[in-house]
Order: C-alpha cells, then structure tokens, then sequence
C-alpha cells in the first residue's frame, strides 16, 4: 500500500488506496447482495415446488375420492342394495342390446331402464313426479 507521510510524520493512506478499499466494500457489498438474491431466487423456486406439489397432491387425493365415491354409487342402488350382477347382452324385456345388463337372480336379464321400471318402483314414481310424467307412467314400461 502507498503511504503519503505529512510534515508530522504519521502516515496516511494514499488516494489510490482509499479508493481501492471503497471499491473492495462497494464489490463486498454488491456480491453479497447478489448471493443473497440468488439465494431469495432460490427459496422462492423451492417453495413454489413445493407448493406446486402439495396442490397436485390435494388434487390427487380428492380426485380419487370422488372417483371412489362414484364407484360406491356406481354399486348400490339409491335405498341402499347392491345392484345385481351386469354385463353385455340382451335386455329380454325389450329385446334391446345394451352394455349393461343385469342377471336377476331368476334368470331374467334386464336392461338398466327395465330394471329400474320393473324393480324399482320407488324410483320409477319419483323419476315420473320429477319430470311431470305421471299420466304417462302407464306407458313407461312399454317405451322401454
Ligand atoms: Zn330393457
């Protein structure tokens, strides 16, 4: 380091030096401020990935309890019995092929729309005061 001496004798730092010691502390500084930005970038980053994660993991899980749900419904009636067996075939009230078919325990194979007519009478009288139908409610099992 230059040294300028006054008539005193003491030394002092020379001008260069005092600007190199501003520049080291405004360099000091601007590096510092810029880790710790980067290190802000970076918890933020981890943050939103986190955050990302937890949504997509609440999405998840509520999907699959609707879908769980859905199946349930899918499996027993609205009063609370199990559908019967189904599967592909011939309904053999309306002579109609449809996907789904159930097996009555007698032997008989319905379509969904026949078996709800025919074993679900409750729900054949509230479909028909639901939709305004009632004085067609004769003629529902012949449609069908
Ligand atoms: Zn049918």
């Amino acid at each position: 380091m230059f040294t300028l001496s006054n008539q005193s004798g003491t030394s002092l730092p020379s001008p260069a030096a005092i600007d190199l010691d501003n520049w080291a502390r405004t360099v000091t500084l601007t590096n510092m401020s810029i880790v710790m930005l980067f290190l802000l970038v970076v918890a933020g980053a981890v943050l939103l990935a986190v955050l990302i994660g937890c949504i997509r993991m609440l999405t998840r899980h509520m999907r699959n309890a609707r879908a769980a749900e859905k199946d349930i419904q899918a499996k027993l009636r609205p009063d609370g019995l199990p559908y019967p067996p189904s599967g592909r075939g011939m309904c053999d009230n309306c002579q109609k092929p449809e996907d789904k078919i159930y097996y009555m325990p007698s032997g008989k194979r319905l379509c969904a729309e026949c078996y709800r007519i025919l074993e679900m009478p409750s729900q054949k009288q509230a479909t028909l005061e639901g939709t305004g139908e009632g004085n067609k409610g004769e003629n529902a099992f012949d449609s069908c």
